[in-house]
C-alpha cells in the first residue's frame, strides 16, 4: 500500500485524487491537508470528494502528514515552495502537478528533489504523455516533409493560451526532426490576414475556447495527399488523477531526483 498525502484536499483536482485512490486497491488516503481557513477543513475527506466516509479529516495543521509517504501536490504555485519544504522536511516523495510555477518555485522544486523524490508534470494524464511520445516518433520518420499543427480546445474559462499541454507537444515535433532555428522562431501562434504560404520550419499552434471542454488536443502532420492527426480528448479530471496515482506508487522508495511522467510509464525503454 502506498500512504498518500493530498494536498489541496478540496480542490477539484484533489476530490478527483481522493475518489480515484479509493477505487485503486494500491493506495491508501493517508492525510489530507487545505489552506487554513478553506470551508472544509475538519470535513472527512471522502465525503468531500463525493464518496463515502473514509475517516480522514481535512485539516489544516501542516504537522499532521503522518503516516503518509507520497505528498500529491495539486495546488498553487504560491505555496508549492512551502509544500517542497514540508516534503522534504518529512522525507515524503512527491507527485507535482500544480501548474504556472514562476523560475524561484522551479528552483525550489529542484532544490527538494536532491533530497526526495519528485516526480513534476504539467500534464499527469497517461494518455496525453504517449501522445507526446507518439509524436516525437512521427516527427523523427517523416522528418520535414510534413506539415506539422497543433490545435487545441479548452472550457471558456481558460485564462492562458495556447495550452502548456500544445507548447509541450510543439517541443516535441521539435525534438524529433532536428533544426536550427530555436523553437520560438518556429512557433507560429494562428494566421490572419496576407499571412503569406506556409514554411516548412513552422509549426503552427491554434487556440479554440468554449464550453466545458475539459481539454482536446490535436497534432496534425500532412503531406502530399494524406495526413496524420494524433488527438487526446481528456472528458474528466479522472485522466490526470489516475496518472498521478501510478505516479505516487512508482515514485515511492526511489532515490532522491527530478522524475516525470516518461519515467513513470518507462517510455524510454520501449
Ligand atoms: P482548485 O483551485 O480547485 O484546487 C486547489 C486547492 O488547493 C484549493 O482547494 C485550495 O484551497 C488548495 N490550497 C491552496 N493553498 C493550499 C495550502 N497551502 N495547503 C493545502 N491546500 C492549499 O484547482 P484545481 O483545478 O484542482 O487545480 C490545481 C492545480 O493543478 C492547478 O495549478 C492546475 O493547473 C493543476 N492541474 C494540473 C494537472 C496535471 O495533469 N498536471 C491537471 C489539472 C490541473
Amino acid at each position: 500500500m502506498t500512504k498518500l498525502l493530498i494536498m489541496g484536499a478540496a480542490g477539484r483536482m484533489g476530490q478527483a485524487l481522493v475518489r480515484c485512490a479509493l477505487d485503486h486497491p494500491e493506495v491508501l488516503v493517508a492525510a489530507a491537508l487545505e489552506r487554513s481557513g478553506h470551508e472544509n477543513v475538519g470535513d472527512d475527506a471522502g465525503l468531500i470528494a463525493g464518496c463515502r466516509e473514509i475517516g480522514v479529516t481535512i485539516c489544516d495543521n501542516r504537522e499532521e502528514t503522518k503516516p503518509a509517504e507520497v505528498m500529491i501536490d495539486f495546488t498553487t504555485h504560491a505555496v508549492v515552495r512551502e509544500n517542497m519544504d514540508l516534503a522534504v522536511k518529512n522525507r515524503l516523495a512527491v507527485v507535482l502537478g500544480t501548474t504556472g510555477l514562476t523560475g524561484e518555485d522551479r528552483e525550489a522544486v529542484k532544490g527538494a528533489a536532491r533530497k526526495v523524490p519528485v516526480v513534476w508534470a504539467p500534464n499527469m494524464s497517461l494518455g496525453v504523455n504517449v501522445l507526446l511520445d507518439l509524436t516525437t516518433r512521427a516527427a523523427a520518420i517523416l522528418g520535414g516533409s510534413y506539415d506539422m499543427e497543433i490545435v487545441e480546445m479548452h472550457h471558456k474559462h481558460k485564462l492562458d493560451a495556447p495550452s502548456g499541454t500544445a507548447l509541450a507537444l510543439a517541443e516535441s515535433v521539435v525534438s524529433g526532426y532536428p533544426s536550427d532555428l530555436p523553437p520560438d522562431k518556429r512557433f507560429r501562434h494562428g494566421r490572419e490576414g496576407h499571412s503569406g504560404t506556409r514554411t516548412p520550419e513552422e509549426i503552427g499552434i491554434h487556440a479554440l475556447r468554449g464550453g466545458d471542454v475539459v481539454g482536446d488536443h490535436t497534432v496534425i502532420m500532412a503531406g502530399d495527399g494524406e495526413r496524420i492527426e494524433l488527438t487526446h480528448k481528456a472528458s474528466s479530471r479522472n485522466a490526470f488523477a489516475g496518472g498521478a496515482i501510478e505516479a505516487a506508487i512508482w515514485v515511492k522508495g526511489r532515490s532522491p531526483g527530478l522524475y516525470n511522467m516518461r519515467h513513470v510509464l518507462g517510455l524510454d525503454e520501449l
